[in-house]
């Protein structure tokens, strides 16, 4: 079974196929082979045994081996890394030594946790739907196999959903405004704070954003719940509303995991990639919770600190927050896009290369007028003192022709 899974590899067959004289036939054959497979598979294995091993095959391929390279790269190479990192050193984390390998263990550990909750929540929606409602499964599975033309458009409008999904749901449950707390509550104790921040936002603050940057990990090691909700269910709803085949599935799932692995990566390597965009506003999301308002209330509601800010500043800053989608349309059209433009951007560089090389001239001319000054103070002296000693000689002359 798990060699007819792998053997998915020869999906990308399925784009090619007929358009390409040079490798029809080899293509033909790839195709043939892959239908056989995929038919004894289906024959030997039952369906729901088929998606909940695809998936997790699919996972492991295209998150957990590229997020635990990303990682050790992290770990063994941090000057290197830190290179790459889009906010260089603190791309890293501020923590050293043992406290920096819990901290990874942990989000390891989470996401290895988030990962296999995510699939048994996908058995438990196929289950009910065959077993207990006696429908069909939610996603199509048959032998048929889908054609390009199907594969796209439900991975492009899975896409969009996806999109729409996370943005709502990150906006509105996950960074959530604070609510005012009630006098009551206030006049019983002086250290109640001045706002209740919703449950879910509370969580997803502490779990994912106690980092400052962002790693391969972090788009899988939220609190659970918050996992099931930004990540789980727009993946799974778009493939169950529009009832995927289960290999448009297992593609849709493989480009959502490598774009969450790379964007969550915080790499600056991916600019000019079609993930590059959403990989800085991951970032800058990160970076719009690192304001002191922001980490104090983190402080505050893992018990580290008591309340510092006041209420209107605590949520002022909950409202600064910005970027919750991926592909930033839904931000732009919100206005809760944080960060520059990539066109500001290059313009502030140029800017402050530009700045740079005129301070770097005004450093120089300065000098050279010194230098300049110097020498000329030199000869006003030198000249100053010929003249003095041709005065005084003057002078010494004229008393000795006195003196005759
Ligand atoms: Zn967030």
């Amino acid at each position: 079974m798990l060699n007819t899974l792998l053997s998915l590899s020869a999906l990308p067959f399925i784009f090619t196929g007929g358009y390409s004289s040079y490798t029809s036939w080899s293509t033909s054959l790839n195709l043939l082979f892959f239908y056989i497979t995929w038919s004894t598979l289906l024959f030997s294995h039952p369906p729901i045994k088929i998606e909940l091993v695809g998936t997790l095959i699919i996972r492991i391929l295209f998150f957990w081996l590229p997020a635990i390279i990303f990682l050790l790269f992290d770990s063994a190479l941090p000057s290197l890394a830190a290179n790459i990192k889009l906010q260089g050193k603190e791309g890293l984390g501020k923590k050293k030594g043992g406290e920096y390998a819990i901290e990874r263990l942990k989000i390891v550990a989470w996401a290895g946790f988030n990962t296999i909750l995510g699939i048994a929540v996908q058995g438990a929606v196929e289950y009910g739907f065959t077993k207990v409602l006696k429908r069909k499964s939610a996603l199509r599975i048959s032998s048929k196999l889908p054609l390009p033309g199907e594969i796209l458009w439900d991975v492009s409008r899975g896409v969009l959903v996806r999109e729409v999904l996370t943005y709502y749901l990150h906006r509105h449950l996950l960074h959530q405004s604070p609510a005012p707390t009630s006098t009551r509550s206030r006049i019983k104790s002086s250290l109640s704070p001045a706002t209740r921040i919703p449950l879910l936002a509370s969580l997803h603050l502490q779990w994912s954003h106690h980092l400052t940057a962002p790693l391969s990990f972090s788009a899988h090691s939220d609190h659970p719940i918050c996992h099931l909700l930004t990540r789980i269910l727009p993946l799974y709803l778009p493939a169950i509303l529009f009832r995927f085949h289960l290999l448009t599935y297992f593609i849709f799932l493989a480009l959502i995991s490598l774009e969450e692995v790379i964007t969550y990566s915080g790499y600056s390597i991916f600019h000019y990639s079609i993930l590059g965009g959403a990989t800085r506003r991951v970032d800058r999301h990160y970076q719009s919770c690192c304001t002191p308002s922001v980490r104090t209330l983190i402080s505050r509601l893992s018990g580290r600190a008591t309340a510092a800010v006041t209420g209107e500043e605590e949520k002022d800053a909950i409202d600064r927050i910005g970027n919750f989608g991926i592909w930033g349309a839904l931000d732009w059209l919100h206005g809760t896009s944080v960060g520059r433009s990539e066109d500001e951007q290059l313009e502030q560089e140029l800017a402050d290369e530009r700045e740079e090389v005129g301070d770097m001239v005004r450093e120089v001319m300065e000098k050279v007028v010194e230098k300049r000054r110097g020498r000329s103070s030199v000869g006003v002296e030198r000249r100053a003192g010929s003249m003095g000693s041709g005065a005084s000689r003057r002078r010494e002359r004229e008393r000795e022709r006195e003196r005759d």
